[in-house]
């Protein structure tokens, strides 16, 4: 589904006029489509009809407490990369006990944390994690469930700032140690090993890393299981791509029906399984609406300079990454020109689009469409400039679900040491 679509010239969100929007809370803001999430998840769950599985939303997407409280009303799970992310989550009503956590860096304070809310299981990246875990554990008269994020040295084909399966990443454990870890599980009396688990990276457009993936993985499985390690679910992580230009990532019933037929063959059905997408949940149910401040033309180039900077959304000075722009109202009384869509910040690199064909003046409204993942949840101060409003949107009506930050909330938290003498 797509919840933006013109009618009559005008580009909507689900039922609302983005122009309504920018009226009431100003620009730029991102704007999310309940609908589209809600629809991106059921996708995932009709898909795994009749297969024990825990969708755990990645929080780092978007981790807005009213997109985590519309998962947790779907009954999702939720992988975390730290503390505040599972605060987020409990603060958002979502289940702590379908809670995943991830990530190579998780301090003594953020186990402490994650075990007084009894996730489901801690997905440990290094043996030196391990034994942090288990003392911390011990302390706290707890069992900790784990899995081992094995690193399966597959190359992901993605943008390599995203790729994490390779062995030069600093991610996971690899398939032999892992092995070696789980055989001596007896040493570490307060964890229960209870699953397998890998990430290889994100924006995935083809099935073949994963099934690569997954078939080093799943030997594994069945290895430690022969051997009494009672494995109850493998993580097949997240990374599911989608199309922001021309990709052509699988769909998601293509992607879980051959995570499934590979369980089948390797005579592990049984097993439960965890997914933990992000971007295919949430990136095309959101957008930036920005406002073009002024047109300007060189000998070379025409500019449309946008509200919004890479402070705002910085996915393509980041990564050179290709989003849509689109006007909100169609002009048929100005010719299209092909624009440099660039924002204010004092850097080269703060450009949206390249040669985009455009019809637009300035004080035009448009949108820079897929921009629900990795948008806001990256976004930051640079240049003091206060972060966006977020907007959800749900048939004919709007909520502000994160306002505008004020030009104080710029300088919150600082102050002069009080040490000034005059120079
Ligand atoms: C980032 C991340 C995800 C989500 O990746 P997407 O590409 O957004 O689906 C899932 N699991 C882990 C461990 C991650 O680091």
């Amino acid at each position: 589904m797509d919840a933006f679509c013109y009618r009559d010239g005008e580009l909507y969100a689900e039922d609302v006029p983005l122009a309504q929007i920018a009226a009431s809370v100003g620009t730029p803001c991102y704007v999310y489509a309940r609908s589209q999430l809600i629809a991106a998840y059921r996708t995932f769950e009709a898909a795994l009809a009749g297969q024990e599985a825990l969708v755990c939303y990645a929080v780092k997407a978007n981790a807005n407490l009213a997109i985590l409280a519309t998962f947790a009303a779907l009954g999702a799970g939720f992988d975390i990369v730290s503390a505040g992310e599972l605060e987020r989550v409990v603060a958002a009503g979502g289940d702590p006990r379908r809670v995943v956590f991830s990530g190579v860096g998780k301090t003594g304070a953020e186990i402490e944390r994650a075990l007084a809310h009894d996730i489901l299981c801690f997905n440990v990246e290094s043996p030196a994690e391990l034994d942090r875990l288990d003392a911390i554990a011990a302390r706290m008269d707890k069992v900790a469930r784990v899995s081992l994020r094995v690193n399966p040295d597959v190359d992901a084909g993605t943008h390599p700032y995203i790729a994490t399966g390779l062995k030069e990443n600093k991610f996971g454990i690899a398939l032999a140690a892992a092995r070696d870890l789980y055989r001596q599980a007896a040493r570490y009396p307060h964890l229960q090993f209870m699953g397998v688990d890998c990430h290889i990276g994100s924006q995935l457009t083809e099935l073949r890393p994963f099934a690569d993936a997954l078939d080093r993985v799943l030997p594994l499985v069945a290895e430690l299981r022969a051997q009494g390690v009672p494995i109850r679910h493998v993580d097949v992580g997240g990374g599911l791509g989608i199309r922001y230009r021309e990709e052509r990532p699988p769909t998601v019933e293509a992607y879980v029906g051959q995570v499934r037929e590979q369980l089948v063959a390797h005579g592990l059905a049984d097993l439960a399984l965890l997914f933990e997408p992000g971007r295919a949940l949430v990136a095309a149910a959101g957008v930036l609406l920005t406002r073009v401040e002024y047109v300007k033309s060189t000998d070379t180039k025409h500019f449309a300079v946008i509200d919004a900077g890479m402070n705002d959304l910085i996915r393509p000075a980041l990564y050179g990454a290709y989003q849509v722009i689109q006007t909100v109202r169609a002009r048929a009384d100005t010719p299209g020109l092909d624009y440099d869509v660039v924002g204010p910040v004092c850097e080269s690199a703060d450009v949206f689009g390249r040669s985009r064909h455009l019809r637009l003046q300035a004080g035009d409204l448009l949108v820079i469409r897929d921009a629900g993942a990795y948008g806001f949840a990256m976004a930051s101060q640079y240049n003091a400039r206060p972060r966006p409003a977020e907007v959800l949107v749900e048939g004919n009506r709007f909520a502000v679900v994160r306002t505008r930050e004020t030009l104080a909330d710029l300088w919150r938290g600082e102050s002069l040491p009080g040490w000034e003498a005059p120079l």
